[in-house]
């Protein structure tokens, strides 16, 4: 598995596996089906309702910590009567407490909305205490990126936004290059939406590879150091979905994304 390395030093595989949308009593099979799959990145949220099923389905695997990679997301705080920063703390025990780790790979913001500047004074606590390896943030457009990382002392390891060939956003990933960010892409395949899987350019891009659309959209991607998180429940989509380390698409056929 290729990985991008981050801020901290520390590396982190380029392609995890997504539990959004995968109902927390289907979730420890699908996650148990995943790093059977060989995926060892796993992206997860207090708000997807499951960190507990990822926990278990850790837990079950028996694989060894250090070879797994652990992101969760801290949802937007609401404490207008007491401290963001106590309550970020908290939420964080309490994703821990559901995972049943003691630290995560990465801790992301989950949204740039109400006072994320508290949220990030904890993450920082947190990342120096080392309970939270990389902290990053996602969904952050350019301006609160660059603000956050020019007003506090520890930069985000990593923003995760949506990126796929619908929405490319290609000046926000050249941005956090600039600023040592690593871009992660959420949605790759636009969620099936727009016939994504049967679209002629990417298609005719899989053919001449002897590729899948899934595979060309996620090449796409990695190909241009864009970490990925993608979502599958079925085991045959999870592994092909892993193979796109054997062939590389072209300059032509990115300017055909592009
Ligand atoms: P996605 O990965 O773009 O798309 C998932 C959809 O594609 C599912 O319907 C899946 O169906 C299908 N699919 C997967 N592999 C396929 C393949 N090889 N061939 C055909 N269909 C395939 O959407 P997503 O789940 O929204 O995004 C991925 C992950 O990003 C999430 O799970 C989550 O971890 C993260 N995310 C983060 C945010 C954020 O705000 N930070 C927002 C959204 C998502 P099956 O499951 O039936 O195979």
């Amino acid at each position: 598995m290729d990985t991008v390395t981050l801020n901290t030093g520390a590396r982190m595989p380029i392609a995890g596996f997504g539990v959004y949308q995968i109902p927390p009593d289907e979730t420890q099979a699908a996650v148990e089906a995943a790093l059977a799959a060989g995926y060892r990145c796993l992206d997860t949220a207090v708000s997807y309702g499951n960190e507990e099923a990822v926990g278990a389905a850790i837990k079950a695997s028996g694989l060894p910590r250090e070879e797994l990679f652990v992101t969760t997301k801290l949802w937007i705080q609401h404490a207008p009567a007491s401290s963001v920063e106590d309550d970020t703390m908290l939420s964080f025990g309490n994703s821990l407490r559901r995972l049943g780790l003691d630290h995560v790979d990465l801790y992301l913001i989950h949204q740039p909305m109400g006072d994320y500047y508290s949220e990030w004074r904890a993450m920082q606590r947190l990342h120096r205490d080392g309970r939270a390896r990389a902290i990053g943030v996602s969904n952050f457009h350019p301006d609160r990126l660059v603000d956050l990382i020019d007003h506090n002392e520890i930069a985000p390891a990593v923003n995760q936004i949506e990126i796929n060939p619908f929405h490319q956003r290609a000046a926000d990933v050249e941005l956090m290059r600039e600023r040592g960010v690593q871009p992660e892409a959420w949605a790759p395949f636009a969620e099936g939406r727009n016939d994504l899987f049967g679209n002629p350019v990417l298609a005719g891009i899989g053919a001449a590879h002897g590729k899948s659309v899934a595979q060309v959209v996620l090449r796409w991607l990695v190909q241009r150091g864009v970490a990925v998180v993608a979502k599958s429940v079925r085991a045959d989509r999870m592994a092909e979905n892993l193979d796109i380390f054997d062939f590389a698409v072209t300059d032509d056929d990115l300017a055909r994304i592009a």
